[in-house]
């Protein structure tokens, strides 16, 4: 029988036998009365899996060669019996997926033509950055490269070459889930301190038009562009332990102090929407109020306030049956008054402990244990002894 590739529990039919049973199955007889009729081993339901491939004359296989079939039909044009194109002779089946020995072969070999093709680009990428060594020791850049340098080099793992693996899940997160992971990694690549390594994985490069043009700051390996990266560590270190600082460090302090903190209430905050199934956007009126917080509070305490807040907009919802647009507008609204009450009552602002699902960063290690030697005060003390000094960094920085 040519003209159909069939399945053994249909082997036994002479060709005129199939015609009949294929002309009285699309006529619509009843499907267990020809599975009895034609003695075929099968459920009515899985019939349509029987049916045969209809083998075409002209279209041939692209794996050996021989005529490729069609299965028929089902008469109830089912969806999967459309395009089951399949080899007569060996094991294709004309579909992207197939995993017949003959295209996984050709997969294998495109695949590994393209790894070749993009480690080409991607050295040729990463040799870009590469100029010649600019920093030699900490007293050339400043406490912010510093302390963004050694915690990114304490998070990722040390390659035998002198590389860093890249900041993807981490023992213990970079910076707080913010954005500020991107903020620290993009200032020391704007200066120059570190670039991306050629040894990183070819999914961290995006290609446009046959050429990278940009990688994922998350999965890029990294490289320190610096004369002897192991002695800058140390420098770094040396300074902490010895608390001998250059004096332009000093003036840089509060600032980070303060961005880390924000970060941190930024991160709480987006916790406690997202335990409310309610989404996250980072905007100039929640950073105003979390730094108003900030101004007189510690972020242990200003996580108790987020908390009371979340609260109260939980209530909110239930009661108005508010959408999470508005839900989300009245927690800002209402972390403030909660605060705004408590300055005026003189309530006490009982602080919270750190979050378990939010571990402390490497960031926040390496500014308060190694650099401050003031470990978690500079999560549980306010940041701010005076107003002017807040006017100062906020009115300023932010
Ligand atoms: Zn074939
Ligand atoms: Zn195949």
């Amino acid at each position: 029988m040519g003209k159909y590739i069939l399945d053994e529990r249909l082997s036994h039919l002479s060709e005129m036998r199939l015609n009949a049973l294929l002309s009285r199955y699309y006529q619509g007889e009843k499907i267990a009365t020809l599975l009895t009729e034609f003695n075929i081993q099968c459920l009515p339901t899985a019939f349509y899996k029987l049916l045969p491939h209809a083998i075409h004359s002209k279209n041939k296989c692209r794996a050996c060669g021989s005529p490729i079939a069609t299965r028929l039909k089902s008469r109830f044009k089912m969806k999967f019996a459309r395009d089951a194109v399949k080899c007569s002779q060996c094991e294709h089946v004309d579909f992207r997926n197939c995993r017949c020995d003959y295209c996984l072969r050709i997969k294998n070999e495109l695949e590994a033509t393209h790894q070749v093709a993009m480690k080409v680009l991607i050295e040729e990428f990463c040799r870009s950055f590469s100029t010649k060594p600019l920093v030699s020791n900490a007293q050339d850049i400043s406490l912010e490269a510093a302390i963004a340098l050694l915690a990114l080099v304490r998070t990722c793992h040390l390659n035998e070459d002198g590389t860093y693996g890249s900041i993807i899940k981490p023992q213990l997160p970079y910076t707080p889930r913010s954005s500020l992971f991107k903020e620290k990694l993009v200032y020391l690549l704007d200066r120059e301190i570190i670039c991306p390594s050629s040894n990183s994985s070819t999914r961290a490069f995006n290609i446009y038009d046959g050429k990278i043009d940009s990688f994922n700051l998350l999965d890029v390996n990294w490289k320190l562009n610096c004369v002897n990266s192991e002695l800058l560590i140390s420098q770094i270190e040396n300074c902490g332990l010895s608390g001998e600082w250059p004096e332009y460090w000093c003036h840089e302090v509060d600032s980070l102090r303060l961005e880390l903190a924000l970060a941190e209430c930024q991160e709480f905050y987006e916790f406690c929407l997202g335990d409310r199934g309610l989404p996250y956007t980072n905007g100039i009126a929640i950073n105003n109020m979390l730094l108003n917080l900030l101004r007189d509070h510690s972020v242990a305490q200003c996580y108790r306030i987020i908390w009371c807040g979340a609260t109260a907009s939980s209530d909110f919802k239930a009661r108005n049956q508010a959408n999470d647009f508005h839900t989300m507008n009245y927690m800002a609204g209402a972390c403030l008054r909660w605060a705004d009450k408590a300055r005026t009552e003189g309530w006490p602002v009982i602080a919270f402990k750190r979050n378990f699902n939010l571990p402390r960063s490497m960031l926040s290690y390496v500014l308060y244990d190694v650099m401050l030697k003031t470990g978690e005060k500079g999560f549980n003390e306010a940041i701010f002894k005076d107003d002017e000094l807040y006017k100062f960094h906020v009115f300023k920085e932010y």
